[in-house]
């Protein structure tokens, strides 16, 4: 019995790729030691795959920033406006310059646009292609990185994005025709694939993978025709390796299934930990025949060990459904942490639970040989068992479970109409001016907030020390705030760290990690925490920071909390219940914050739900139910306020599409978001929809240093009218504040506010 896993992560153990590329970017070492580096991890990810017994071992999976822009150059599929970057370098300098150009952009080239890779935290950048584009194989990165494995001693499968996958998840570039779909260039870039087979086959590659998740969504079903005809060329490529078309993220269905048999391909990869029905599939087209099945029992994804007894019987239960069955991760390890051994201050109980990406490495092969006939590798025992290995009592918070069962829905708010007139009438209400004005939490984090945060956490400062320091903070950003004229202020978020992060440091039921890193995109590594029992709020969270900012303003403050979606998002969540019931549990802490707060004089509350719009499913047929507990878990968090409060809400994007709906049942009385980049054009669309509450579109783009005029800010409330009445439009940029510097935020919040003034006044 054979084993692989999909990926693992590229980022080092210590990051080491985020401290070479960034300092690569700053001068600081040359191309050659940059690759120096990346020959490095790779040879490292190898050999620990190796010494873990895999017994196939991917290659071309390393990447010094994204692997779907590595397939963008590989294939030639370079925007022009990158060609001139760097004129006046040569050789690997200037291709490196151009590489990271495109991810990050150039002086006054703009980089790609990125985007989440499918429905996980991972990014990717969107490869802008037209009728112009050109593809030719212009690359070796594939062919040098399974040359250098092979230079070491071991054989590699090369994986690759494949075509069709490539394709879909590319965009047409400004230019192209209204219409032109970059599906269009598939037969030129198969010449490219068949080309590059050819290399491969005849530096003696067994095997190629061609990852294909795209079959797991959608648009991906709706282009089998595509498929078949990709694959049928490629299978017929003379001298070429064995194919893996490898699927994950969900099921593909059973007629994609029959449309690779239909082709030459060797093998096909089905995600089972994510699409357990993927079995329903293969026995629907009468499994694979003499095909290789690679089947990913272990999860790629998560953080938890697998179940052994479970996933030997699904191996099992596909031996008659395929000439040969792999052994494999669900999809790459890149989303897990590497490895658990370095996480010594996890609460033992949890960590024998627990498996990164190393560990799972070792699963796979475990079951490798269990399914075998039963052999067992060496020490390594029978492997995890869920059965016995019960729920730590510890996990388990009885009262969460009776609090949640004696509420029930309880997400019924006094319709919104009779809470505005209500909120009018009232003096509590701390009722602002027409376009009131306002931010979306956090302000610039400075050197010393940083500075002070890093001192308390490493025991450098006491508890009061850095209490001082950060209620200096407050001082100032609320005394900025009054001066600039804001009508709502808030805090200014000084001791979050990240706004995830910040709360499951302080809830029962989650765990953080010292080292569990995790590629977000680039450079950028994040580090989320573990959700692993039964979630509640020991103590309040943020009641202390947000009245001591209302003490110092007779201004509402606004007090700022993390919605149980996005809680959940950016998180490793237990998977032995319905994500539905942990957002429940999350939503039900958040109750008690809301209502701390509220309690404590705060009227203005707003629940972040960043990942809202992120976390939908990949498949329409999934949506709806998502959506019905999404919005149950914010309106479970929020619907305990009386009339007078304001509840607030905001998202990190513009394109709601058909999730216009849902936002409105949220029932929040505004909601901010980004628009700034969409011109308005999405109040038009809210407007059309019906959506008949507070909306607060973002008049500018806090991504970008650029502060905005105060004419251009005025045009886009003006158009914003033409949508929305005027008690309804809220003023405010498009996200929070905290990655701009005060140079830039100071100027375009003054802009904001007199911005407002001069609409008010024609109001
Ligand atoms: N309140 C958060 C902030 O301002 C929201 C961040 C976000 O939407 N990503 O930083
Ligand atoms: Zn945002």
């Amino acid at each position: 019995m054979t084993t692989t896993v999909l990926g693992y992560p590229r980022i080092g153990a210590d990051r080491e790729l985020k401290r070479a590329t960034e300092s690569f970017w700053a001068g600081g070492i040359d191309a050659p030691a940059l690759d120096a580096v990346g020959a490095r991890l790779r040879r490292t990810v190898w050999e620990a795959l190796r010494d873990a017994g895999i017994a196939h071992i991917p290659s071309n999976t390393f990447s010094y920033y994204d692997h779907v822009l590595d397939t963008a150059v590989l294939f030639d599929a370079v925007p022009p406006r990158f060609a001139g970057v760097a004129a006046g370098r040569d050789g690997r300098e200037a291709e490196l310059a151009r590489y990271f150009a495109m991810a990050r952009g150039a002086d006054d080239v703009p980089p790609l646009e990125m985007t989440k890779w499918f429905d996980t935290n991972y990014h990717y950048l969107v490869p802008e292609l037209s009728p112009a584009t050109r593809p030719r194989l212009a690359g070796r990165k594939p062919l040098s990185e399974y040359c250098q494995a092979r230079g070491l001693g071991m054989e590699t499968r090369p994986v690759l994005v494949g075509p069709l996958t490539f394709l879909l998840l590319a965009k047409p570039a400004a230019d192209a025709p209204p219409g032109w779909r970059p599906l269009e260039l598939l037969d030129d870039l198969l010449a490219c694939y068949a080309a590059l087979l050819d290399e491969l086959g005849a530096a003696g590659a067994g095997w190629v993978q061609l990852d294909e998740p795209i079959l797991a969504t959608d648009a991906g079903r709706a282009a089998l025709p595509e498929l078949e005809r990709a694959y049928a060329r490629l299978g017929r490529v003379a001298g070429r390796p064995r194919l893996l078309v490898q699927t994950y993220f969900g099921s593909i269905g059973p007629d994609a299934v029959a449309a690779l048999k239909r082709t030459a391909v060797e093998a096909i990869g089905l995600d089972l930990v994510t699409a357990p029905d993927s079995l329903r599939d293969l026995a629907a087209v009468s499994g694979l025949g003499e095909r290789t099945l690679v089947a990913g029992v272990v999860d790629g994804r998560n953080v938890w060990r697998t179940d052994v007894p479970a996933a030997l019987s699904t191996l099992t239960s596909l031996l008659g459904l395929a000439g040969e069955v792999v052994v494999s991760t669900s999809c790459s390890l890149l989303h897990v942490p590497i490895d658990l051994d370095a996480e010594t201050g996890l609460d033992p109980a949890l960590r024998e639970r627990l498996a990164f990406a190393r560990q799972k490495a070792d699963e796979v092969v475990l079951l490798g040989r269990r399914l075998a006939g039963g052999e067992q590798a060496p020490g390594a025992g029978a492997g995890w068992t869920r059965a016995a290995a019960p729920v730590p009592a510890s996990f388990v918070d009885q009262r969460v479970r009776a609090r949640l069962d004696a509420l029930g829905d309880a997400a019924e708010r006094v319709d919104h109409e009779q809470r505005s007139a209500a909120r009018a009438g009232s003096a509590a209400s701390a009722a602002p001016p027409l376009l009131p004005t306002t931010t979306i939490g956090s302000f610039p984090q400075t050197d010393e907030v940083r500075a002070a945060r890093a001192a308390h956490r490493a025991g450098g400062i006491d508890r009061t020390e850095y209490e001082r320091r950060m209620r200096a903070e407050i001082d100032r950003v609320i005394a900025l705030q009054e001066d600039i004229g804001l009508d709502v202020l808030v805090h200014g978020e000084p001791e979050r760290n990240d706004m995830v992060q910040y709360f499951a440091e302080q809830l029962a039921g989650y765990a953080s990690t010292r080292h569990g890193w995790v590629q977000s995109y680039g450079s950028r590594c994040v580090r989320p925490p573990i959700l692993f029992g039964d979630v509640s709020r020991p103590e309040p969270m943020t009641v202390e920071w947000t009245t001591y900012a209302q003490s110092r303003t007779a201004r509402p403050v606004k007090g700022m909390l993390t919605g149980p979606v996005t809680m959940l998002a950016w998180s490793f969540v237990r998977d032995d219940q319905p994500p539905a019931e942990t957002a429940r549990q999350v939503a039900l802490a958040l109750r008690d914050e809301v209502a701390d707060l509220e309690r404590a004089g705060i009227r203005h509350i707003q629940v972040d739900e960043a990942a809202l719009r992120e976390s939908l499913p990949l498949r329409e047929e999934d949506r709806a139910d998502y959506l019905t507990w999404a919005v149950g878990a914010f309106r479970l968090a929020t619907s305990g306020v009386g009339t007078t409060t304001w509840i607030h809400s905001h998202m990190c994007y513009s394109e709601f599409g058909r999730i216009v709906g849902a936002i409105d049942a949220l029932d929040a009385d505004v909601t901010s978001v980004e628009a700034a980049r969409s011109h308005m054009e999405l109040v038009e669309d809210l407007a059309a929809a019906g959506y008949r509450r507070g909306i607060g579109p973002g008049v500018y783009d806090i991504h970008s240093p650029r502060v905005p005029s105060v004419a251009e800010i005025e045009a886009s409330l003006r158009a914003a009218l033409r949508a929305v009445r005027s008690d309804r439009l809220w003023v405010n940029p498009d996200c929070g504040l905290k990655t701009r510097g005060y140079a830039e935020v100071e100027p375009a919040l003054r802009n904001m506010v007199e911005a407002a003034r001069r609409v008010r006044a024609d109001l």
